[in-house]
C-alpha cells in the first residue's frame, strides 16, 4: 500500500521577495523563514559568498537581525542544500544558471524563497529575476519611499557613475525613486532615503 507521502509527494513551491533597495526584502525573507521554522520544517539559509557586508555565513538585515547560512560561490552548489525550505538571499547577484538550480530543487518538492532586487538601476530585469519571476507560485513585491516624494517607489537609481552590473554598496550610494521621479537629477543633499518600514 502507497503511504500517504507517496500518493501526495511534497510539491515544489517558488516565493519570491522582490523590491528596490532598502524595502525590507531580507527582513521579509527572515520572518518567512523563521515561520517556517515554527511549523517545525526543515529551513535552510543560502547567501551569495560576494555578500560580505555584515557577516562571512550570516544572512543579516540591516536593522541587525540574522540567521546562520550556507554561502555559495555558484547557483550549481544550491543542489547539495537539503531542507524542506531553503532560502535565497541576494539573489540576483547570480548571472546565469539560478533559474536552473531552483528549478531542480522545485522538482525534488522543496519550497524555494529568493530575495532579491528584480530590476537594474538601468530598469532591466536583474540577471534571471524576471525569468524567476515567471516561475514564482507567490510573488512578495516591496516598495520604499521615493527619495523625491516619499511615495512607494520600485526603482533604484545609482548616486555614482559605474558600468559595472553589480556595486555592493548600502545607503548614500543608492536612491529609490518612483516613476513619476524616475529620471529627475540627483539630490544635492546627499541625504539618505528614508528609513524602510
Ligand atoms: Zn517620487
Amino acid at each position: 500500500m502507497p503511504n500517504a507521502r507517496d500518493a501526495h509527494p511534497p510539491i515544489g513551491r517558488l516565493e519570491v521577495i522582490c523590491g528596490p533597495m532598502f524595502a525590507g526584502k531580507t527582513t521579509r525573507l527572515l520572518h518567512l523563514l523563521g515561520a517556517a521554522q515554527g511549523e517545525g520544517l526543515d529551513v535552510q539559509a543560502v547567501k551569495p559568498a560576494l555578500d560580505n557586508r555584515y557577516h562571512a555565513t550570516r544572512i543579516t538585515t540591516h536593522t541587525g537581525t540574522w540567521i546562520d547560512s550556507h554561502v555559495i560561490h555558484a547557483p550549481d552548489e544550491l543542489a547539495r542544500v537539503q531542507g524542506d525550505v531553503v532560502g535565497l538571499d541576494e539573489a540576483h547577484f547570480f548571472t546565469e544558471g539560478l533559474h536552473r538550480a531552483v528549478s531542480a530543487l522545485l522538482e525534488r518538492g522543496t519550497r524555494v524563497l529568493l530575495a532579491g532586487l528584480d530590476r537594474t538601476s538601468m530598469n532591466e530585469p536583474f540577471h534571471e529575476m524576471g525569468l524567476l519571476l515567471v516561475e514564482a507560485d507567490e510573488v512578495h513585491k516591496l516598495t520604499a519611499p521615493c527619495a523625491i516624494c516619499g511615495r512607494p517607489a520600485v526603482h533604484t537609481i545609482r548616486l555614482f557613475d559605474s558600468t559595472e552590473p553589480i556595486v555592493i554598496g548600502g545607503e548614500g550610494m543608492f536612491e529609490n525613486r518612483c516613476r513619476a521621479h524616475l529620471r529627475s537629477p540627483r539630490q544635492q543633499t546627499g541625504t539618505p532615503p528614508p528609513e524602510a518600514p
